[in-house]
């Protein structure tokens, strides 16, 4: 293992299921449960890793519109201060049971930790703008859905809102994150992609837009210089023929092994897709190791005996 000063720094990109299993009502007391599974493993990694987590917010966004959908009483919020507000709250809940899992387990010393209420800028010219394609919220049948105020569009269970989901530019807090990262302490930030904001002059404004978790997580970890970069959801990793016949979960590709079984529509936009487009990204740009694993599987997969491994074509 390494020494304290030579650390190497792991971000771990929690998928909205360290919280909530898909498909699932899920009490506060269970999700506080359900995340220990991952927050066990990186209070273990942290004696060896310097970390930054990060993390999704669908479920959480998706109840926080239904509040609003049932309370007229209140001026509606618009969705980059419900962005804010899943920071804050699934920041608290990371936070708090890390915290607690560091303090019971009596080989780890203390170690400082901070959620980050973070800022990523997008481009306001960017394509998604004009063709809005990220589903988010409730699902409505086709008459409620006419009636709505904003875009919708048809899905397996119904027609939701759509709205944009732009490129990652920059991570607003990159020197700040860097900073902590220095000083040892354990970092939460890029909740939900981000609060998506476009730059006005030297000022930064909130547009209404979701980032994808997985590309903002890769461009803050480009940015601060990520040794491994570990891509944390539901299933063992990164799979050819999902869901039919010969699907195989992959151990290793290479970039251009990637790009062609993307190109093959193997991973699809919303779900697998992102998270390999943004292990490729990362280790295009220098990065070292990209993983997409189980969020049960961190610790094995961080030893290279679990998930899917992205690697530089040789
Ligand atoms: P997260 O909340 O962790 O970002 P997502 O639902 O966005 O999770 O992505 C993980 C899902 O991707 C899996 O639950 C799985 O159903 C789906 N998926 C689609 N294609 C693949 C694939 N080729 N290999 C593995 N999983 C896939
Ligand atoms: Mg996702």
């Amino acid at each position: 293992m390494k020494r304290k000063r030579e650390k190497e720094i792991l971000l771990v990109a929690l998928g909205g299921n360290a919280l909530i299993r898909k498909g699932h009502e899920a009490t506060i007391e269970e999700q506080f449960e359900t995340l220990r599974t991952p927050l066990r493993q990186i209070a273990r990694l942290s004696e060896y890793y310097r970390i930054i987590i990060t993390h999704g917010n669908g479920p959480q966004v998706g109840d926080l519109l239904l509040r609003q959908e049932c309370c007229k009483k209140i001026p509606e919020l618009p969705l980059e201060i419900l962005v804010a507000q899943t920071q804050g709250q699934i920041g608290y809940m990371i936070e708090s049971t890390l915290d607690t899992e560091m303090m019971t387990m009596r080989a780890c010393a203390h170690k400082p930790l901070v959620s980050l209420i973070s800022y990523v800028v997008v481009d306001e010219k960017d394509p998604s703008f004009k063709n809005p394609s990220k589903p988010i919220g409730s699902f409505y049948s086709k008459e409620a859905a006419a009636a709505l105020p904003f875009r919708t569009v048809k899905t397996a269970k119904g027609y939701r809102r759509v709205v944009a989901s732009p490129r990652p530019i920059t991570i607003v807090e990159k020197f700040e994150i860097k900073k902590l990262i220095e000083m040892d302490f354990i970092i939460i930030c890029c909740g939900g992609g981000g609060i998506p904001v476009i730059r006005e002059g030297r000022t930064f404004c909130g547009v209404q837009a979701v980032i994808d978790k997985d590309l903002a997580s890769a461009k803050l970890a480009e940015e601060v210089g990520v040794d491994i970069f570990m891509i944390a959801t539901d299933v063992d990793g990164a799979a050819i023929h999902y869901g039919q016949p010969g699907q195989q979960f992959l151990r290793e590709m290479t970039i251009k092994e990637a790009a062609r079984y993307l190109e093959e529509g193997h991973f699809p936009p919303g779900s697998m897709g992102p998270k390999v487009l943004s292990a490729m990204e990362f280790v295009r740009n220098g990065g070292k190791r990209a993983v997409i694993t189980s969020i049960e599987a961190i610790e094995k997969a961080v030893e290279g005996k679990a998930g899917t491994e992205i690697t530089k074509s040789i």
